[in-house]
């Protein structure tokens, strides 16, 4: 297919995009699945859910986030006039603040006051943590052992704002394990219990329903920049760890055939399987990137000869995971997106670069943009913008930052 012949980008009934999504669970899931799958479609098309949504993202999160012509990024590249999306401004650092509010708010609907979410390094677990809090809502986040030791500070972030922290100590004891965990404890306790999950991942209809509450970045960035400039920016470009704040920003701009819509993955520290998280990376020898299912949805998942997941590496938490969100596959297999990586070298030019040229420091998994924006706005007339989506603050990964320049 060509890229031209996409203009939506809508899943059938089920959650499908072309083969990919889907809902791939144990029967006890699926009839808490349906009953989601349906208040989510009776609150996406109910105005009030909206108006109130809208209203909270502006007075508690700060939206509008701003849309800032990095003028010595610009200078820098040579090229396309660069833009940041400033998701880093949103009330907890980063865009994962949109879902959780949208999916605490949907919780309440359903009468759920029992809360459930997995995190990685934290950013999750601190924004549902935060919306759990604002609504008196009672607050349980699992995390892997091994991610909770490397993101102490988050761990107790998130206890201050009342949440229980649950250690996962099984497999890798990371983001794949806290979400079996997160899955299990729903199967048990699905009748007060809401799953928030946390990107556009797992079955029908989380994939959907997480891109319709990120889909605020792409409309605002669409009316920001062209009021800035008079035309639409020539490509966008964000981080894709799950992929949820990338199908956010590229979403409203699927039928403008004219941008480019680019996604970085985390190329890691080298090529070969598990040593990066780049699940559409086709190079490699030794297995990488093939479509399967994982946690729920068929999508493209890093996997080994014989189908066992494999171990991924990224310096970024937030884009450390074997499986990508299953619409990014149909926008990669069908041409629409396009799909690089930037290595954990790279990310740090980019965490440096903007600090130093912009006075902003952005989180890792935002940092693996700068440098692909960088070479793409250079090969671009000055009369052109790129769009990059800067999902969140760095603060977080300064204390890493700084561990590696020292030693
Ligand atoms: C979690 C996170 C990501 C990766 O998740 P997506 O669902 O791909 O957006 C990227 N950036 C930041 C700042 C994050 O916290």
């Amino acid at each position: 297919m060509q890229r031209s012949t996409i203009t939506a980008s809508e899943p059938d009934e089920d959650g499908h995009w072309g083969q990919f999504g889907g809902r791939y669970v144990p029967e006890t899931l699926v009839a808490p699945l349906d009953e989601l799958t349906k208040e989510f479609t009776r609150a996406r098309h109910d105005a009030d859910f909206w108006c109130e949504l809208d209203q909270r993202l502006r007075d508690y999160c700060g939206r509008p986030t701003p849309l800032f012509h990095a003028q010595r990024l610009t200078a820098h590249a040579g090229g396309a006039q660069i833009y940041l999306k400033r998701e880093d401004l949103s009330h907890t650092g980063s865009h994962k603040i949109n879902n959780a509010m949208g999916q605490a708010l949907l919780a309440r609907r359903m009468g759920k006051r029992r809360i459930i979410a997995e995190t990685g390094a934290g950013q999750h677990g601190v924004a549902t943590a935060t919306v759990c809090a604002m609504f008196g809502l009672q607050c349980i986040i699992y995390m892997g052992a091994e991610d909770m030791r490397r993101q102490a500070l988050n761990v107790f972030r998130m206890r201050l704002l009342g949440a229980e922290v649950v250690a996962v100590n099984a497999g890798a004891r990371t983001l794949k394990d806290a979400i079996n965990e997160a899955l299990r404890d729903w199967v048990t306790n699905v009748h007060d219990t809401y799953y928030l999950l946390g990107s556009a991942l797992g079955p029908h209809p989380y994939p959907l329903m997480v891109r319709e509450f990120q889909r605020v970045i792409g409309r605002e960035a669409r009316e920001q920049i062209l009021s800035a400039t008079g035309h639409l920016p020539r490509a966008l470009i964000a981080c894709v760890g799950g992929g949820s704040n990338s199908i956010g920003l590229f979403h409203p701009f699927i039928g403008d055939q004219s941008v480019r819509l680019i996604g970085v993955e985390a190329g890691g520290r080298a090529d070969s399987l598990g040593e990066h998280a780049a699940r559409f990376h086709t190079s490699v020898a030794s297995g990488g990137g093939r479509i399967g299912v994982l946690q729920g949805t068929m999508s493209y998942v890093l996997q080994n000869d014989t189908g066992q997941i494999a171990t991924t590496h990224s310096i970024s938490a937030g884009l450390d995971y074997a499986a990508i969100g299953p619409e990014h596959a149909f926008l990669h297999d069908s041409g629409r997106a396009e799909y690089i990586c930037a290595s954990d070298a790279e990310a740090l030019e980019g965490f440096t670069l903007c600090a130093e040229l912009e006075g902003i420091i952005p989180a890792l998994e935002s940092s693996h943009a700068i440098i692909p924006a960088v070479r793409i706005a250079c090969e671009l007339p000055q009369s052109d913008a790129i769009i990059v989506n800067l999902s969140g603050r760095g603060d977080k990964d300064v204390q890493l930052v700084a561990e590696l320049y020292v030693t």
